[in-house]
């Protein structure tokens, strides 16, 4: 048996994103288990298995386990919760018996108690990652190391967060079964070790269980703090709007020769923070039923609906607030169509074509 390297390019399956250099994951299949200890001392077989008791129901499971290197017996074996404490030493018996080969047919529901059966001989890993190089769909910053459970497929997870740089992950599959048995055993919740920055706040986790925050977590173990020093002496920045004035109906002309009906609404934008001094100016909150037209694409949403724009103080000043937001709304649609490459009817003026130049040889 030797391990098979199997490559994924994102790029080409997933469709090329912009600014990404490499997406590709890798798998290497068929890796040996490091089991060094058990090949020399023999496995040291332990009971392992759940234990869930709520109000309602008790879902319990018994099998066999290598303590030192998780690997399992086949068949794991299925033996009676009561009578088997977790992590208890298993003394055998052990059953000779071939694992159950795969059929098609369901197979009948073994009867417990069901005996473990032998060790197998070649116990694989698959080790498994992604690189990308360039920006990634996670723009973030960090690094997180998980540490996973019984029933976690991978032992041990990594990953290094570059924003625009890039990306690293890996997952160590069985790799680090004895690591992930000794920190985290007869559970089934990862805990995970993280820092990262993103939205201007520094985040943490510490030994944090990977799937159930609750209000009772500490901060220390799961927590952020804002880091931008203006953001947390003065709060971040806010905007607010406030309407002035009825509702007023508009046009907007497009150069193609379009027009669309618009309801225009004149607002009074507030920007500022939860401290200081903050700056007032005029926006025009809009909307068009049934929206511009920007795209050439047929389904629904090509069309937009509604947006905001500035207007100048001296347009409110002079009452001509509608006419301008309009004209802003025109140039923005414009900028969205040539953005999406749109190709509508148009009576915009064409060229006129060059006049053939004949040279008349005497
Ligand atoms: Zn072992």
């Amino acid at each position: 048996m030797s391990a098979r390297l199997h490559i994924v390019d994102h790029e080409k399956i997933d469709g090329h994103e912009a600014g990404t250099l490499v997406n590709r994951s890798f798998y290497l299949n068929d890796m040996p288990r490091l089991i060094l200890l058990c090949r020399i001392f023999g496995h040291r077989p332990v009971v392992d298995g759940y234990d869930t008791t709520t109000a309602m129901a008790r879902s319990a499971a018994r099998w066999v386990a290598c303590g030192r290197c998780g690997v399992r017996p086949s068949p794991q074996g299925d033996l009676d919760p009561d009578q088997w404490r977790l992590g208890q030493r298993y003394p055998g018996p052990f059953s000779d018996a071939a694992p159950p080969t795969k059929t098609d047919a369901a197979p009948a529901p073994p009867a417990r108690p069901q005996t473990p059966g032998p060790w197998p001989t070649q116990p694989t890993v698959t080790f498994s990652g992604q690189l990308v190089i360039g920006r990634s769909t996670y723009r973030t910053l960090g690094a997180t190391l998980k540490v996973g459970n019984d029933g976690s497929e991978n032992a041990l997870a990594c990953s290094l967060r570059l924003g625009r740089l890039g990306a690293l992950y890996l997952s160590s599959g069985d790799y680090g079964r004895r690591i992930q048995r000794r920190l985290n055993a007869g559970t089934y919740e990862s805990r995970v070790i993280e820092v990262a920055a993103h939205d201007g706040s520094l985040w943490w986790k510490l030994w944090a269980p990977r799937d159930s925050w609750t209000k009772g977590t500490p901060r220390w173990m799961d927590g952020n703090t804002v880091l931008n020093p203006i953001d947390r002496w003065l709060g971040p920045v806010r905007y607010s709007y406030e309407d002035v004035g009825p509702k007023r109906p508009g046009r907007v002309v497009m150069p193609e020769g379009d027009v669309h009906e618009v309801t225009l609404q004149l607002q009074r934008q507030r920007k500022g923070r939860r401290r200081g001094r903050s700056v007032e100016s005029w926006t025009v909150d809009w909307t068009s039923s049934p929206g511009i037209p920007t795209r050439n694409h047929s389904w629904k949403g090509d069309e937009v609906l509604g947006s905001g724009t500035d207007v100048s103080d001296a347009a409110v000043d002079a009452g001509r607030w509608a006419e301008e937001a309009c004209a802003r709304i025109a140039a923005a649609m414009s900028r969205d169509r040539s953005h999406h490459r749109w190709r509508g009817p148009s009576t915009f003026p064409q060229p006129e074509p060059e006049p053939d130049f004949d040279v008349e040889v005497s």
